[in-house]
């Protein structure tokens, strides 16, 4: 009997802790609600979820020159900004349009019990979000042109890295960073959170999460 409360004890000690954001089998742990005051810098993650009924109240569609998408909304905001980056694209010769933008949690709920079924739980998490994780519940989200990791070595893409931050997008999900972001490389995969921000994540190479964190030891958040 002692052995075993012994082997217990060991166990509960030393067992290595799974990180935050893995997954439970149910769903995510430490999960908080998404702060949707903080307008455009919103952080929606892993540990960080939106309301099921959640829907940004300012969403329009692409225009149909930059979109060859069913889900081709977004917020007004992040929509003009889309647009405006599609045009300076187009003025270098580069083609861009909207794949997938917001997505309602409805929608993800099927996107993701597919992804399970197709490649299993522990596989479906590293590219797809459970219902209420996902970024494009946002409306601030953007799939551009081609959702294969080929895209990455596109001119495209090498456009993208050089250009979206002047206009408030960041890559969200980049290659060195997927320990942080809990997701896979995803060279398509913009998300919009104001000029001042995106520089700011641009220039020092870091996450979303990393920026949260930055502002969180700051007394006040920058422009939103
Ligand atoms: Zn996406």
């Amino acid at each position: 009997m002692k052995g075993f409360f012994l082997c217990l004890l060991i166990q509960v000690f030393f067992s290595s802790p799974e990180p935050v954001s893995q997954n439970h089998g149910k769903g995510y742990i430490d999960v908080a609600q998404a702060d949707t005051s903080l307008g455009v810098l919103i952080l929606v993650n892993k540990n960080h979820k939106l309301a099921e009924a959640y829907r940004p109240h300012d969403l329009i569609p692409i225009d149909n020159k930059y979109n060859r998408g069913v889900m081709n909304l977004l917020r007004k905001q992040a929509a003009a900004a889309f647009e405006e980056m599609c045009r300076s694209a187009a003025a270098d010769n580069i083609i861009l349009w909207n794949r997938s933008a917001y997505r309602s949690d409805t929608v993800q709920v099927e996107l993701f019990e597919n992804a399970v079924m197709r490649r299993g739980l522990k596989d479906a998490e590293q590219f797809s979000a459970r219902p209420g994780h996902s970024e494009h519940q946002t409306g601030l989200a953007v799939d551009i042109n081609s959702v294969h990791q080929s895209f990455g070595n596109s001119e495209e893409a090498a456009w993208l890295r050089k250009h979206a931050h002047l206009f408030g997008f960041i890559k969200r999900y980049p290659k060195t960073k997927e320990k942080i972001t809990g997701y896979h490389y995803e060279p398509w995969h913009y998300r919009y959170v104001g000029v001042s921000a995106a520089k700011y994540i641009h220039k020092n190479q870091i996450t979303l999460e990393e920026y949260h964190e930055i502002i969180g030891k700051q007394t006040s958040i920058p422009s939103r």
